[in-house]
């Protein structure tokens, strides 16, 4: 009996694969963008299909409160918010904060109501900030949260960073799947891609496509754009969560496509773009009415561009571009781009 992982549907899939000859132009090449931010309503993005089996893993364990932790913009924090608000389980957030008090334990209830943080307050998640030192501790801290929450007569439920673990991995694997369905029923306008390119932040959703490739044969390759980090991290990383994913399904062979672990479009640092990377998320806007945010999608496209710009693809190759959301964050931000010039 093959393995069946338990899940809860929430993704609206097949997300759409799309098209756009400006996109190419600005590009390079032939660009097939997978609207995975379009998993779902507020909720959707990347994080959704990784959250379709924490919460049935949740519900198995008759889980009262998600806990997770990430950036202050995190979406995957908001994602988990809005999907344990929908299943009537209560939501813990640690986020990540650079400056004010950063008592972990104290819940904040003064942080700017904008952007993801405006989401996850509206449904109801507890937020609770910690400090970037503190950060580092994330795993100890999530723990001892979810046994706070155990001892007061819940039960706590914790969802590493990101999702990024051999069980939220499932979702990318079938997100694959559901590539490899497009192509075979004549829903993509190309046979097979040279690679996917996706950002990569926490390193699970290129677990998931680097199994689930190897099980479909659609894409030769994963280009991981790191957003933060190095590709020595993320080779670590990405194996310890293939291994996982192959604890959970059995039926997941020993082979994964090769991964590109690409550092050219990390900007400065975490969450900022250097001009040219700002200036290219405006084009895109402008040309296409396709919405990049600063922290993970308008870097990985930009990758895909410098990849370009290097030869390392033809212009004739057609290359899968996931577009994994990240609109709420964006909007947090959007302060800081060049939008003046047009006439
Ligand atoms: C989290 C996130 C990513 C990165 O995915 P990981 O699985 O954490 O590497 C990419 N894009 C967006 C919009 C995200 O929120």
């Amino acid at each position: 009996m093959p393995t069946v992982v338990p899940r809860i549907p929430l993704v609206h899939g097949p997300t759409p694969i799309i098209r756009m000859a400006a996109l190419d132009a600005l590009v390079g090449c032939r660009v097939h963008v997978k609207r995975d931010d379009m998993t779902g309503g507020a909720e959707a993005g990347n994080k959704l299909r990784k959250l379709e089996y924490f919460l049935a893993d949740a519900q198995g364990n008759a889980a009262t409160t998600l806990v997770t932790c990430g950036a202050l913009q995190s979406n995957h924090a908001r994602a988990t918010a809005l999907v344990a608000a929908r299943f009537g389980l209560r939501s813990l957030l640690l986020l990540r904060c650079a400056d004010g008090p950063t008592d972990p334990w104290a819940d904040a209830d003064d942080l700017p109501a904008v952007g993801n943080v405006a989401l996850a307050r509206l449904v109801g998640a507890r937020i609770r900030r910690i400090s970037a030192s503190d950060y580092r501790q994330r795993t100890a801290l999530l723990l001892e949260a979810s046994q706070e929450i155990d001892r007061d007569g819940g039960r706590g439920y914790v969802i590493p960073e990101g999702g990024s673990n051999g069980l939220g991995s499932l979702g990318y694997v079938r997100a694959a799947e559901e590539i490899a369905w497009q192509v075979r029923h004549g829903a993509v306008d190309a046979k097979r891609f040279a690679e996917v390119v996706v950002a990569c932040g926490s390193g699970g959703t290129v677990a998931g496509l680097a199994l689930g490739a190897a099980r479909t044969d659609v894409y030769q390759r994963v280009r991981a754009a790191l957003v933060c980090d190095d590709a020595r991290y993320f080779e670590t990383v990405v194996r310890r969560i293939v291994l996982e994913s192959r604890a959970w399904d059995d039926t997941l062979g020993d082979v994964v496509a090769p991964v590109l672990y690409d550092e050219s479009a990390r900007g400065p640092r975490y969450g900022e773009m250097d001009p040219g990377q700002k200036d290219f998320l405006v084009d895109v806007a402008r040309n296409t009415g396709l919405i990049l945010d600063p922290v993970y999608t308008g870097k990985a496209l930009y990758a895909l561009r410098l990849a370009r710009e290097r030869r390392d693809l033809g212009p004739k190759d057609d290359v899968l571009f996931l577009h994994t959301g990240g609109l709420p964050g964006f909007l947090a931000t959007a302060g800081d781009l060049p939008l003046g010039g047009v006439r």
